[in-house]
């Protein structure tokens, strides 16, 4: 019995069953706002509420745990508003799950875009998007604001680089900053007992620098293991290696967290390196633009040819927007692609039904674990997505044969 669990004072981990086959895992994970089922997606609530849907909408898509930006929430409207209102949960109206970031991302992407911020030991140095006034986020004040916003799992300050950058002695000093920032993060963390720090693991596409950092990352004992960094540009043949390596050297009694990772292939092929926990805002983003992810790809709804069909945006699919019975509205492709361009409805429902979607997908997988024929699953799931074996990505299919699964044969 006790093999299988593992708790710390804010989070518990229990296994409930393994892939045969791959490296896939089902789990239970328990953190201070309730239970949440592993593997799963979580979407991102950029500016406290998923852009056009309500927090009881995406309590509706069985969403238990959503992300929000530190950088959005901490400092706008600030850590007094935040506090005055008693943290995060209270100001969205969200009684489930919140994991932060560490509001780095934002003066990261100031320096690989603008030249705007630099990174020195003291913290990240950045003009502020909002007024050009000067700020310096050190881990200290990543994590006091992730203990104001009150989330369930905070995630430690890193130096990120994206991972095609050549330059191996910065690679170095970015990791091995990432594992000093770690420690500064937990010495400054307040709240232990009700909020889950994470740790990073850094080194970009070189395997031997990622294994040290997640060595040296393991041995601080955090409740739950992050892989970042990645989704920056790289091959997705480096990204599946660099998943696998890490994945290898890691606890099984802990979650594994990939950070920035959402299409689906990319879930399910990251499911089966052996990763639980996924967010990126592509799902919610596409929905703007009138795109529908479902099993056989991305729909643009405001194609033409939806004009007059009168199907709902999946046939199937059990969201809100896309079932008839029970409490659905019945949606069609037909009223999404007439109001897709001038109305921001279709932006809700849409974003309502690929939040759905992503979710689904993950509940899917794990039963499929449950059941022990996730191998099976995954065939079914590329052959939804793909006309033609011919068509599959040859990342995909080199990155299952390495754990067991040849899409390629009958
Ligand atoms: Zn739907």
């Amino acid at each position: 019995m006790a093999s299988n669990i593992l708790s710390s004072p804010a989070l518990t981990f229990e296994l409930v069953a393994r892939c045969s086959t791959t490296r896939a895992r089902a789990s239970n994970l328990t953190l201070p706002h309730g239970p949440v089922q592993l593997p799963m997606f979580m979407p991102v609530a950029t500016q406290a509420s998923l852009k056009g849907i309500t927090p009881q909408q995406l309590e509706e898509t069985g969403c238990r745990l959503c992300l929000n930006n530190t950088y959005h929430l901490g400092l706008r409207p600030g850590q007094e508003v935040l506090d005055a209102v008693g943290g995060a949960h209270k100001l969205q109206g969200w009684n489930h799950n919140i994991l932060t970031d560490s509001g780095g991302q934002v003066g990261f992407q100031m320096v690989s875009l603008l030249k705007l911020a630099n990174i020195t030991e003291e913290g990240v140095r950045f003009l502020s998007p909002h007024d050009g006034s000067p700020m310096l986020l050190t881990p200290e004040h990543s994590i006091s604001l992730q203990n104001t916003i009150g989330s369930d799992i905070i995630m430690q300050l890193d130096d990120v680089l994206v991972t095609t950058s050549p330059d191996k002695e910065r690679m170095r000093e970015a990791m091995e900053r990432s594992v000093r920032w770690l420690d500064r993060c937990i010495a400054a963390h307040k709240n232990p007992d009700s909020q889950n720090l994470f740790c990073i693991i850094q080194g970009g596409l070189d395997l031997e620098m990622r294994r040290e950092c997640a060595k040296e990352m393991l041995a601080r004992d955090t409740p739950g293991i992050a892989i970042g960094g990645l989704s920056g540009g790289e091959a997705k043949a480096d990204y599946c290696r660099v998943v696998a390596t890490c994945t290898a050297l890691l606890p099984d009694l802990k979650p594994r967290y990939v950070m920035g990772i959402g299409y689906p292939e990319d879930l399910v092929v990251s499911v089966a390196l052996g990763a639980d926990m996924f967010d990126c805002v592509w799902p919610t983003r596409t929905a703007r633009f009138g795109n529908a992810v479902t099993k056989h790809g991305v729909l643009n709804i405001r194609n033409r040819q939806y004009a007059n069909d009168f199907g709902p945006i999946e046939p199937g699919c059990g969201c809100t927007c896309c079932r008839t019975g029970d409490g659905g509205m019945g949606i069609t492709r037909a009223f999404v692609n007439h109001n897709a361009s001038k109305e921001t409805v279709a932006a809700h429902l849409l974003t309502i039904h690929n939040v759905w979607y992503q979710l689904s997908l993950m509940r899917e997988v794990r039963q499929s674990i449950i059941e022990d024929r996730f191998p099976a699953y995954i065939r079914e799931f590329f052959a939804g997505l793909y006309a033609s074996k011919t068509e599959y990505p040859d990342w995909a299919v080199e990155a299952l044969r390495g754990v067991g699964v040849d899409l390629m044969s009958e």
